[in-house]
């Protein structure tokens, strides 16, 4: 039987989705690496395009392409209007605190700087105090690279195996969390069959549903 003692979960993309707010965040993510690289926005983004195919997830791109993260996401977070383009969802501290409640560990691992981390889980209204850490890129190497998962296990006690790795993004996220030895899950519309993933779910609050089962086991 497999006592599952943790959930590592993503934020963007997992937790909430706001196609507005991606495209905003899309929109100034080519405005800073343009101006950064004394550019044009579609030179920008061909460049972003092209490190996207080597480099996988976008934080590990715009490094590519010469824009430290630190700087690119200290940079968003001064000129993102959070609260303007995301609404609270108090569901999501909600849905956290009830795994806490239930005796897992819960952390937040994600790409985002912390600056912009804070800022989207302030207008969502997550406050820190929901999870028992939040892992971004400006205190450890983003994922793909396995340290942010590494440091996510070593602050909540936990080993790999009884730990559950939720995200949106197979590639990016999910296949790194189980190439470590965690069980996987994909929040996704979509049928997704992978070797890397091992359940789908479509909202993450159904992840209620899939501990059940594993608790079952
Ligand atoms: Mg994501």
């Amino acid at each position: 039987m497999t006592k599952i003692k943790a959930i590592l979960t993503d934020l963007d993309g997992t937790l909430y989705r706001c196609p507005k707010y991606e495209a905003e965040i899309k929109r100034l993510t080519l405005e800073i690496v343009s101006e950064k690289l004394g550019v044009s926005v579609e030179e920008a983004q061909h460049r972003l395009t092209e490190a996207r195919k080597i480099c996988v997830t976008l934080t590990r791109s715009i490094e590519y392409v010469g824009v430290s993260r630190h700087y690119f996401y200290d940079e968003l977070s001064k000129r993102l209007r959070y609260t303007e383009l995301l609404k609270p969802d108090p569901k999501i501290a909600e849905f956290l605190r009830q795994l806490r409640s239930m005796g897992y560990k819960v952390a937040i691992i994600t790409n985002s700087g912390r600056p912009h981390a804070l800022g989207t889980m302030g207008a969502l209204k997550i406050p820190l105090d929901a999870v028992d850490a939040l892992i971004t890129s400006s205190e450890v190497e983003p994922k793909t690279s396995p340290k942010p998962y590494l440091r996510g296990l070593e602050l909540l006690g936990v080993p790999a195996k009884e730990t559950v790795y939720m995200g949106d993004r197979v590639e990016d996220e999910v296949k790194p969390a189980k190439e470590l030895g965690m069980i996987t899950v994909l929040v996704s519309n979509q049928e997704v069959v992978s070797p890397w993933v091992d359940y789908v779910i479509d909202s993450p609050f159904k992840l209620l549903e899939v501990l059940k089962k594993l608790e079952a086991c």
